[in-house]
């Protein structure tokens, strides 16, 4: 029986206001953790719901770009306030929406009340810079404009951060913002907009608009009043994204997945390279974008390190993310969980050795939600389907490997490159892994996954468009350089 007991109905956020979507349809989200739970009802709009909420977006832009930094900071840190107070209950949110650890969930929208109060202080950060001009009567300096409109369109792995950190920096270089969220999010992010509604920020500065990608998503990405769009998802909606803005001239900026290794050298830590590796590749049930997912490992020291870490997994506890002995929940969704499945069948049939997991999780009520064991295979080659695409779930490969040159060359020998990392003790290993791994996040006895609020986040090759999120890198996408001339 499905208990829809008080589940709300969440409405778009248009101009200011709280509204259903044209077509007065509403979607159903679940609790992966349990499919008899509905968190909440979201609106499934279309195409005109778009236009209003771009259209709000372009006639609120006029007044926020003449704002000064400082001004739209001030918004910024209220909305941080906002999110502050609301912490727990945005946590239990994601928890519940898309299966996410309770403590997982806080840290993260910790993260976005971080995110929110550093773009706060961007607001007062110079822009510009004086070049001197040959004519000694004249000024010449350049400036940074916003883009207008901003199109964000996100994924459901981090529900909080992923958009905030999209739309603080779109915001505080006086852009507005009309939102999509994934449908597996977007009650938490309906959240969200709440924050910024109670914190003041004036009507159509953001426009929050739910609904299916290939309908709201493909609405705002051919909008020709949506001057920038900024994604985050899988390479094959980016690739299309990116295709559609180029053909209308828009700017897009690009965020894709991973395939990310890590390398364990025989002078490794090995304590520290379970760990790193269990909490890179299984936190958050492999669902993130950074996760680690082929483990090179010297041959010196495979046996040990593989006993160690199978000694780790097998303590692993499985369950629904509000019960604090969880640590990992479940898949966010059940096509997720029927995916990660259907990789693990690959695996085996292509001859990897599944030394760990790999079924369905069905203990302690697991059969109503969407679990799956940490899988963990042995004997993967490169050329494996488990050991080049991305499986977005608790899988790790493990790969034996003669020498370091040889790990690098497997490792680098994918179409991805978001994020790597090596375990090891010496400094030329280190300098040669920085040197020649093709990722854009590179971390040396770390693990793959998390990266500082501060630093430009983003990937090389397939994994993204090539620009930057987070820090001050941001002001690269959201912002247009002028050049000015000025004679006295
Ligand atoms: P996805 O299926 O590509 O969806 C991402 C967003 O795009 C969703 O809001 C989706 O809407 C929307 N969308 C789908 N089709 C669209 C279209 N034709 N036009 C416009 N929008 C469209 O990705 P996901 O499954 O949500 O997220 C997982 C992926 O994100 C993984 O590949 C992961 O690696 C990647 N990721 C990358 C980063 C990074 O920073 N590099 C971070 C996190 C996640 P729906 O609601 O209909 O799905």
């Amino acid at each position: 029986m499905t208990t829809s007991v008080q589940v709300k109905t969440h409405l778009n956020y248009i101009n200011g206001e709280w509204v259903s979507s044209l077509r007065n349809k509403v979607g159903a989200a679940i609790n992966p953790a349990n499919k008899n739970e509905i968190v909440g009802y979201v609106q499934c709009s279309t195409g005109e719901d778009v236009d209003r909420a771009v259209a709000a977006a372009k006639r609120a832009q006029k007044e926020w770009r003449r704002l000064s930094g400082a001004e739209r900071g001030d918004y910024l840190y209220k909305i941080a306030n906002s999110l502050e107070r609301r912490l727990e209950e945005v946590a239990e949110t994601m928890t519940r929406e898309m299966g996410k650890t309770f403590p997982e969930a806080k840290g993260e929208t910790m993260r976005g009340i971080a995110i929110l109060r550093y773009y706060a202080g961007e607001g007062m950060r110079k822009v510009g810079d004086v070049i001197p001009a040959t004519d000694s009567k004249a000024l010449m300096f350049t400036t940074r404009v916003p883009l207008g409109v901003i199109g964000v369109i996100s994924p459901w792995n981090f529900p909080v951060a992923i958009p905030i950190w999209k739309m603080a920096p779109a915001l505080i270089y006086g852009n507005t913002v009309v939102m999509k969220p994934a449908q597996e999010a977007a009650v938490t992010a309906a959240k969200i907009m709440e924050c910024m509604h109670e914190a003041g920020i004036p009507a159509g500065v953001v426009n929050m608009v739910t609904g299916a990608g290939s309908e709201v998503g493909t609405a705002i990405v051919n909008h020709s009043d949506v001057n920038g769009i900024t994604f985050t998802g899988s390479n094959a909606t980016g690739k299309q994204i990116g295709q559609a803005a180029l053909a209308r001239g828009a700017k897009y900026q690009l965020e894709m997945g991973g395939k990310n290794p890590v390398i364990i050298t025989a002078d490794a830590d090995l304590d520290l390279a379970v760990e790193g590796t269990i909490s890179g590749g299984l936190r958050s049930t492999g669902q993130k974008c950074t996760a680690t997912s082929r483990v090179f490992v010297q041959a010196e020291i495979y046996d040990a390190f593989k006993e160690k870490l199978l000694e780790q997994v097998k303590e692993i506890t499985i369950g629904n993310g509000m019960e604090g002995t969880s640590w990992m929940g479940p898949c966010a969704s059940e096509n997720q969980m029927k995916t990660v499945l259907s990789y693990i069948e690959k695996g085996k049939a292509e001859g990897a050795r599944l030394i760990y997991g790999g079924e369905r999780y069905t203990e302690n009520g697991g059969e109503n939600g969407f679990f799956v064991q940490p899988a963990i295979f042995e004997e993967v080659t490169n050329g494996m389907v488990i050991a080049q695409e991305e499986i977005f779930g608790p899988v790790l490969a493990l790969i034996k490997v003669e020498s370091i040159e040889e790990a690098l060359t497997q490792a680098n020998d994918v179409e991805y490159g978001l994020s790597a990392s090596i375990y090891t003790k010496d400094i030329g290993t280190m300098m040669s892994f920085i040197n020649d791994i093709e990722a854009g996040l590179v971390r040396i006895n770390a693990e793959t996954a998390g990266v500082e609020l501060q630093a430009p986040f983003g990937g090389m090759k397939q994994s993204s468009s090539h620009s930057r999120e987070q820090g001050q890198a941001a002001i690269e996408f959201f912002t247009a350089i002028k050049t000015v001339f000025v004679k006295a």
